[in-house]
C-alpha cells in the first residue's frame, strides 16, 4: 500500500515549540488581502507554523518567465511539502501556462477536494440543505494542455484519461466518503458521447465501487447531473468527476451556497499538498478590501487538520461559523435585513479573531475526526498484460479541396500495400464513401486505412493485422503524391476488442 499523505513535512525548532514550515504564496488580485486575513486568523487560533514566502504568478510571468514560477519557489514548495496558495492571475493568451495547473500536475496533486455547505439562514441560498464534497481529478483530461493548430481551419486539444488516473481518484472518493461518514458517491461523466475516455472513468467507478458495497453509488451524465446539482443539491453527497467537469461543477456548487468566495479546496498528492480557495484572483474587486477571505480561511483549516493540528482547525472553523451566525458579512453575502454588519476583508478576519474559542449556536460545531488529514491508502497501480494488435491507421490530411469524392477516389487508386481506405471523415462525420452533400467540410480530413482483410466492424478475429511497415510506406506514398500528412493515430484492438471510436455514420 502507498500512503497518499504528506510524507514528513518540513519543521523548524524554536525555543518553545516545533513549527511546521508552510510555503505561502500571497498570489495576485485579491490574493494578498485574503492571505493577510487568513494568516491573521491562523495566528490567533494558535497554529504552529512558520510561513516561507514565495513570489509566483503575475510578476513572475511579466519578468519573462512563461511558467509564472522560478527555481527558488519550486525548491521551497518541494522541500516544505505544504503550500498555502492565494489565487493567481493567468495572463490571457501570449502562450502563458496556468501556474495552478502546472503546480498541481508537476507535484502529482491528483485529488482536488472541494467541500461546499450552506449556512442558511445566515447566508442566503435557495438550497439550505446543500452539503456536497466535489472530488475533482486534478491532473488529466483536457488540462493536459496539449493543443495544436493543424490546418488553417482547425485547432485541437487532446483529452487524456488514464486508467491509473481514474483508479486513484475514484478510490480516493470512496475512501474519503468512508472516512468522513458520507452515504453516497455520484460519478458524473459524458460517456454517451466520449465512450472511450469518459467510458473508462465510468467503468473504473463501477469496478472500484464494488469494493464499497456499504456506500450508495450512482453515475449520471454530466449535463443533466450539473442541472440537478444546481436544482436539487440535497440529492448529492460526494461527487467524483474528471478534471474539466469538476472545475465547472465546484464553482457552481460553491456559488449556490451563497458565494463563490466561501469554499476552500485541498489538492492532495503522494508527497505534497496545496490548499487554496476555489475562486480566482477577482481582479474586479482587488485592492478594495471587499473580498470575502472565507475560501482561503476554510482551505487553511483543511490544511491545519491535514498536518495534524486538528484542534486549531476546529477553533478556526467554529469561530468562522460564529462570525457568520452573528451576521458579520462581507459584501458578497451581505443582505440588508438579514446580515447585521457589512464588513471589509480585514474586519471580517478581526471578527473571527475576536470569536476564537467560541462555538456556533445554530450550526453543529466542527469536531474533526482523525481522518481529517485526507490520508488515503491506495494500492500501487498494477498494469495488466494485454494483447495489442494494429488494425489500421487514421491519417489526418491538410487538404484544401472541397469534394470528398475526389479525395476518396484518389486514395483508393493509390492501392497502398497491406492497407485499404475504409472511410474519410471531416470533424468526425463520414463524408466518403456515401457522404451527404449537406455536411460542412473544413480542410482537416481523417482518412481511415485498415488492414486489407479487416471486416467492416474490425471484430473479425482471424484476419492479418496491419503492419507498421505498411503504415510507414503509406505515409511515404502520400507524401510523394503531394498530400500533407498532419498526424496519424494508429488503430488498435486490445484483447481482441476494437479500441478506437467509429466515425459518425461509419
Ligand atoms: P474569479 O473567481 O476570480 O471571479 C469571479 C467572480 O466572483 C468575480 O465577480 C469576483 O469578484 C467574484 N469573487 C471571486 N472571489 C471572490 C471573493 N473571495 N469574494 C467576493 N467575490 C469574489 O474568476 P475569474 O474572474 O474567471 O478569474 C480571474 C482570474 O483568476 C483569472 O486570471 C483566472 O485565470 C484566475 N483563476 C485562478 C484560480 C486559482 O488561482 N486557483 C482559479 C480560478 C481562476
Amino acid at each position: 500500500m502507498e500512503n497518499l499523505a504528506l510524507n514528513g513535512h518540513a519543521t523548524v525548532e524554536t525555543k518553545a515549540k516545533k513549527l511546521t514550515k508552510i510555503t505561502v504564496a500571497p498570489g495576485d488580485g485579491i490574493g494578498p488581502e485574503i492571505m493577510k486575513a487568513t494568516l491573521k486568523v491562523m495566528q490567533a487560533a494558535g497554529a504552529e507554523f512558520q510561513p516561507d514566502y514565495i513570489e509566483v504568478g503575475e510578476s513572475v510571468y511579466e519578468s519573462g518567465n512563461s511558467a509564472g514560477i522560478g527555481a527558488e519557489a519550486w525548491e521551497k514548495i518541494r522541500k516544505n511539502k505544504i503550500l498555502l496558495k492565494a489565487p493567481i492571475t493567468t495572463p490571457q493568451g501570449k502562450g502563458y501556462k496556468s501556474l495552478n495547473v502546472t503546480i498541481r500536475k508537476s507535484l502529482g496533486l491528483f485529488a482536488n477536494v472541494r467541500p461546499s455547505k450552506s449556512y442558511f439562514p445566515f447566508i442566503d441560498t435557495k438550497h439550505p440543505a446543500l452539503d456536497i464534497v466535489v472530488i475533482r481529478e486534478n491532473e488529466e483530461d483536457l488540462y493536459a494542455g496539449i493543443e495544436h493548430q493543424q490546418t488553417e481551419d482547425v485547432v485541437q486539444c487532446l483529452k487524456l484519461i488514464t486508467r491509473p488516473g481514474c483508479e486513484r481518484i475514484v478510490r480516493y472518493a470512496f475512501e474519503y466518503a468512508r472516512a468522513h461518514g458520507r452515504r453516497k458517491v455520484t460519478c458524473l461523466v459524458k460517456d454517451n458521447i466520449m465512450k472511450m475516455t469518459d467510458g473508462l472513468f465510468h467503468r473504473v467507478f463501477d469496478e472500484i465501487g464494488q469494493e464499497y458495497p456499504q456506500i450508495e453509488q450512482e453515475t449520471q451524465i454530466i449535463d443533466i447531473g450539473t442541472a440537478r446539482v444546481a436544482n436539487q443539491p440535497d440529492q448529492y453527497d460526494v461527487v467524483v468527476l474528471p478534471n474539466l467537469y469538476g472545475d465547472i461543477l465546484s464553482d457552481v456548487v460553491a456559488e449556490i451556497t451563497g458565494s463563490v468566495g466561501l469554499a476552500g479546496s485541498a489538492n492532495i498528492g503522494m508527497e505534497c499538498s496545496m490548499f487554496e480557495a476555489v475562486h480566482g484572483s477577482a481582479p474586479d474587486i482587488a485592492g478594495k478590501n471587499v473580498a470575502n477571505p472565507s475560501g482561503l480561511i476554510n482551505a487553511a483549516a483543511m490544511m491545519l487538520a491535514h498536518i495534524g493540528q486538528t484542534k486549531v482547525a476546529e477553533r478556526i472553523s467554529n469561530a468562522w461559523m460564529k462570525t457568520i451566525e452573528d451576521g458579520i458579512h462581507t459584501a458578497d453575502i451581505y443582505i440588508k435585513g438579514r446580515s447585521l454588519y457589512k464588513v471589509g476583508t480585514q474586519e471580517f478576519a478581526e471578527a473571527i479573531v475576536g470569536r476564537m474559542g467560541q462555538k456556533p449556536e445554530s450550526f453543529a460545531p466542527v469536531e474533526l475526526s482523525s481522518m481529517s488529514d485526507m490520508t488515503v491508502k491506495i494500492q500501487k497501480y498494477q498494469r495488466k498484460e494485454t494483447k495489442k494488435e494494429l488494425v489500421g491507421v487514421d491519417v489526418f490530411l491538410d487538404w484544401k479541396g472541397d469534394d470528398p469524392q475526389i479525395l476518396g477516389e484518389d486514395l483508393i487508386g493509390m492501392r497502398p500495400e497491406g492497407l485499404k481506405l475504409k472511410m474519410i471523415t471531416n470533424r468526425g462525420v463520414k463524408v466518403f464513401p456515401n457522404g451527404m452533400p449537406e455536411t460542412f467540410c473544413t480542410d482537416h480530413w481523417r482518412c481511415r486505412f485498415v488492414s486489407v482483410d479487416a471486416d467492416i466492424n474490425y471484430d473479425h478475429l482471424d484476419y492479418t493485422p496491419a503492419s507498421y511497415i505498411h503504415v510507414v510506406s503509406l505515409l511515404l506514398q502520400l507524401h510523394r503524391l503531394g498530400y500533407e500528412v498532419i498526424k496519424t493515430e494508429n488503430l488498435y484492438r486490445f484483447d481482441g476488442v476494437r479500441s478506437f471510436s467509429l466515425g459518425q455514420g461509419e
